[in-house]
């Protein structure tokens, strides 16, 4: 074991995460479904969706049968939807495939919807104590500047480089402990802007501790200015339901329900299309413009209220879409400014 090893372990004794959800009862499945979660998540965002799906799917082969509607609604907060449909799409394979169980070798694990190599290393360690690495983004930090490994880890041979420290410094025993340890430093003592260098167990190896310069490691992603879209949501509203449509399953708010929407102010056509006559328009009502930011660009969002006196005679002929009932709505996964627009509706509607 190495003295960086034999550190953060004795470490992790005294001040490590022991009582997390899915510390407990440890199962692949439960280590597997808190892993995914925690992907660009916060452990306290993650404790309540990851006790509320457990309750719900209390292994993969309930979640596996599941229709993806209840998953994706079960999601509905956390964001990066993708992560969900994988999580269901990665569930029925391993109950078609492999029987339910999750597979031990890290190349089929890896192969999996959704699981990359650290998040198979995870499972596989913490599960298994079988003694692979991890690299997720709390340990990136913790080896880029323990190692002053220069530039962005999305760049494949910085990535390269930290895989390479990391497996060295992976312990044969205690791989599980270990491998917990380096995410608790990270999200602990290591943390992004202002890390407690003075606490650290590790700081006699650190270069960039030395170098008095933790934060510039690990090097910042090069900036693109992000480009702004606009798009106008047509709220189609009669008595007490609002149409709502299902989006193809790849895509922005890949298989969430949202309201129709189009890329110009003028939605005419749109209304056409639903059969909407003038007569059926009791009211059309502009509310006001929002942001909403993705990882590659920002859009503006103009939802366009129509107050219905009658169903639009077309409406039911669109594939993939239903009335959503406001007063008892049904499950469904729904994009996070629809989510935002439906829980204010009320104030539009009076
Ligand atoms: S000494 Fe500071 S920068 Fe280095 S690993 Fe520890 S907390 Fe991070």
């Amino acid at each position: 074991m190495t003295p960086f090893a034999n550190q953060i372990l004795n470490w992790y004794q005294k001040y490590g995460r022991k009582h997390l959800p899915w510390q407990h009862d440890k199962t692949a499945y439960r280590v597997w479904l808190s892993e995914i979660m925690l992907q660009q998540t916060q452990v306290a965002t993650v404790i309540p969706y990851f006790e509320r799906f457990i309750e719900q799917f209390p292994d993969v082969t309930s979640l596996a049968n599941a229709p993806i509607d209840e998953v994706l609604h079960l999601w509905t907060g956390l964001g990066y939807y993708a992560r969900a449909r994988n999580l269901h799409k990665c569930a029925q394979i391993v109950v078609s495939q492999y029987q339910a169980e999750f597979p031990l070798e890290i190349e089929q694990l890896n192969a999996l919807p959704g699981i990359g190599r650290s998040t198979a290393g995870a499972i596989l360690s913490s599960v298994f104590k079988l003694p692979h690495a991890i690299l997720d983004g709390n340990v990136k930090r913790v080896l880029a500047r323990c190692y002053a490994i220069e530039g962005w880890p999305g760049k494949k041979a910085v990535e390269n480089q930290l895989w390479s420290v990391a497996i060295d410094n992976t312990p044969q025993q205690r791989v599980d402990e270990y491998n917990q340890a380096m995410m608790d430093m990270g999200a602990m003592v290591c943390t992004r802007s202002k890390p407690k260098c003075s606490l650290c167990p590790v700081s006699e190896h650190c270069v960039a501790f030395k170098q008095y310069s933790p934060t510039d490691y690990p090097g910042k992603k090069p900036k693109k200015e992000k480009p702004t879209k606009q798009v106008w949501f047509v709220i189609l509203h009669h008595e007490d339901e609002v149409w709502l449509e299902q989006r193809p399953s790849s895509g922005i708010w890949g298989g969430l329900h949202c309201f129709p929407e189009q890329s110009s102010a003028d939605i005419n056509d749109l209304l056409d299309t639903f059969g909407c006559s003038e007569n059926a328009i009791e009211q059309a009502k502009t509310l006001i413009t929002f942001k909403h930011t993705f990882s590659h660009y920002h859009l503006d969002i103009t939802p366009v209220l129509i107050n219905l006196a009658q169903r639009p005679s077309l409406i039911m002929e669109q594939s993939q879409g239903l009335w959503y009932n406001l007063s008892q709505p049904q499950k469904l996964g729904l994009a996070a400014p629809v989510k935002n627009l439906l829980a204010n509706l009320k104030y539009d509607l009076t």
